[in-house]
């Protein structure tokens, strides 16, 4: 927008306007003689001038439109202002019958607990000194269905110490359970009492400091947003009322302070009593008039946040539902997605702005190969069959090449067993590099809390010990043709049907279930044993890609130079008929198998077993997770991935 406030402004606009008229007036005009040139100068400067008169004028005119619908200053906490549409879209929960309740200022509670509070609020008022509160939250079985949130509030200055205990619902969290102990150590003192709050939660008195203390000089973007802000604002309005002052300060949790141990069992008593969760009336506050509400509950976190969450998991839930990850991927929620993601990303973490066009190339066929998307002949002529009138592996020349070939190939079994030996011979190296690790970060550990005064005993310096050959066979025998792979020579699988097969390793993908089962033989801690097979199978990986898949792809190109199929026949476009594409991308299909790798007699009238694409499951579950009642897996979180160091 054109600043048209200040006088100087003003003048710099006229003085432009009344150039740009001159060059304009100049070159129209073409000079005969002196006398009639000197004329059409005289007119052409009187048509500047009232050119000029009409522009400020105008300017004018703006200026004082301009003066009299703008106001100088935004008013503060203005809320008619700032939702005119607050009546229109207001939507109130419906109302749930349930146990009876006591209203206390904003809250409403069971009445037994009212009367607790009652006791403290009747308590005598002497402020020669701030009377010292104790509160404290608790988070219980967070990840279930028996989720508890709870708080108490202990008031030690009276001859017997009071009491006050909650339990809370909706989105869960230990803040949230701490939130509410303070707003409840508010609400029961006597309002004339001058209160100092102690508790354990250093971000719960920080918000306190910028959402209640300085609430007035916080911004908008601060006060709604904030998780649980609603409550925040009721806090607000709690401590402006109250004629007392109200102080929080942060004390050291678990340390032996009386109050705060009180506290602290109140709120754990509270959790695993089945008492009736306390509301907030949210209407009790003049802030904050609009709450969003999804599936019937209130949205207690940054509603922008919100929607990134749950279109991140609609995404997540139709990736799990596409037939080629489901073929290539086999069990999703069996894999170890830190170090599969750790390979994928070749070691970098996701969000540094770390990129190449190498990287971007290697990152291209770590997705490709996950998927089972590489560019094998069987889709190479899907794509262009005038060009490949066959799909024969060029390698052994025998079976069609698919993506389950390149790694299964004949031709490769040697190879494949030269990079497993190689990386069981690399296993004592990895171990005791991660042995040393462990020891020098154990050995930080103990010397930053002998630095702080704390009584900790010395670590033991762990030894590495190498596991023998039977018990890393023992631990890997869960991998369909690891013993065969081990052995170099065909050897029986431990399982009928294997889940996962040393092509899957090839690829990058790291099983739970093996990283559990061969962890156990190592004599060491897990975390020694899983960074070894993370490094095992990173190995396996990034060498089957250089003597696995390079070799194919120069014995592929070889084939394609002798057919006299050239780099620009490939990249042309094609318009002919294409190949079957109903059969999958880049696996065949086999008679009586769905391209989900699933046998069709488990198709009930051809639906693929397992998830379908469903935004509203995937919803629930984000729900679910913000009520507390289960975790996500990382995949569908995707947040801040934390790599296992390799
Ligand atoms: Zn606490
Ligand atoms: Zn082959
Ligand atoms: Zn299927």
């Amino acid at each position: 927008m054109v600043n048209f406030g200040s006088s100087n402004a003003l003048i710099c606009l006229t003085l432009h306007v009344t150039n740009v008229a001159t060059n304009f007036g100049r070159q129209r005009i073409p000079c005969s003689t002196p006398q009639a040139r000197r004329l059409q100068q005289k007119k052409d400067k009187e048509a500047l001038r009232q050119q000029h008169r009409l522009v400020v004028a105008r300017l004018k005119e703006i200026l004082s439109s301009l003066k009299e619908t703008k106001p100088r200053y935004k008013p503060a906490f203005d809320t008619d202002a700032s939702f005119p549409l607050q009546e229109r879209h207001q939507v109130q929960p419906p109302p749930v019958p349930g146990p009876p309740t006591t209203q206390i200022g904003p809250l409403c509670l069971s009445p037994v607990e009212a009367a607790s509070m009652r006791v403290v609020q009747d308590t005598h008022v002497d402020n020669s000194t701030p009377r010292v509160l104790y509160s404290d939250g608790s988070l219980l079985n967070s990840g279930t269905l028996e989720v508890s949130q709870a708080f108490g509030v202990v008031d030690l200055t009276q001859d017997n110490p009071l009491t006050v205990q909650g339990r809370t619902d909706g989105h869960a969290s230990s803040a949230k359970a701490e939130l509410m102990g303070l707003l409840a150590a508010v609400l029961s003192a006597p309002p004339e009492q001058d209160i100092v709050v102690k508790l354990d939660n250093q971000s719960v008195v920080d918000q306190y400091s910028r959402l209640v203390k300085n609430r007035r000089d916080t911004l908008p973007r601060k006060r709604f947003r904030s998780t649980y802000a609603g409550i925040w604002a009721v806090l607000w309005q709690a401590v402006e009322s109250r004629p007392g002052r109200v102080e929080v300060v942060w004390i050291k949790g678990h340390s032996n302070i009386h109050g705060n141990e009180l506290a602290d069992q109140a709120a754990k008593v509270a959790a695993q009593s089945g008492s009736v969760p306390w509301m907030v009336d949210l209407t009790q506050q003049t802030d904050i008039t609009t709450f969003a509400h999804c599936y019937g509950g209130i949205v207690e976190i940054d509603l922008r946040q919100l929607l990134k969450q749950q279109s991140t998991i609609r995404h997540h839930q139709a990736w799990t539902s596409q037939r080629r990850v489901k073929r290539a991927i086999p069990d999703i929620d069996d894999v170890e997605w830190n170090s599969t993601l750790a390979y994928v990303h070749d070691r970098h973490a996701v969000f540094t702005f770390y990129s190449n066009s190498k990287d971007s190339h290697q990152r291209t066929h770590h997705i490709k190969k996950l998927h089972g998307m590489l560019p094998t002949l069987n889709s190479m002529q899907a794509r262009k069959p005038n060009l490949y009138p066959t799909c024969v592996c060029r390698r052994c020349e025998l079976e069609k090449e698919d993506n389950d070939h390149v790694w299964k190939c004949p031709s490769a079994a040697e190879t494949t067993t030269e990079i497993w030996k190689e990386a069981m011979g690399k296993i004592n190296e990895w171990g005791v590099q991660a042995t040393n690790s462990y020891n020098a970060a154990r050995k930080r550990e103990y010397k930053r809390a002998v630095d702080r005064g704390r009584q900790v005993p010395r670590p033991v310096p762990i030894h590495w010990w190498p596991p023998s050959d039977a018990d890393h066979v023992r631990g890997f025998s869960s991998i369909g043709g690891a013993r065969a792979v081990h052995s170099g020579s065909p050897a029986p699988d431990r399982d009928e049907k294997p889940m996962w097969n040393v092509s899957d390793l090839l690829r990058g993908i790291t099983p739970l279930s093996m990283l559990t089962e061969w962890s156990a033989v190592f004599r060491t801690p897990m975390s020694i044993a899983k960074t070894v097979l993370h490094k095992f199978v990173g190995y396996l990986e990034a060498q089957a890609s250089e003597l696995i898949w390079k070799p194919r792809c120069s014995a592929t190109i070889a084939w394609e130079q002798s057919q006299g199929i050239s780099a620009k026949d490939k990249t042309s476009k094609y318009t002919g008929p294409r190949g079957d594409w109903s059969q999958g991308y880049g696996y065949i299909t086999h008679d009586g198998f769905c391209p989900c790798g699933a046998s069709l007699a488990t198709h009930d009238e051809g639906r693929c077993p397992g998830a379908t694409k469903d935004p509203r499951a995937a919803d629930e579950r984000l729900l679910e997770s913000l009520l507390g009642r289960r975790r996500l897996s990382m995949m569908e979180r995707m947040g801040r991935i934390p790599f296992i160091r390799i």
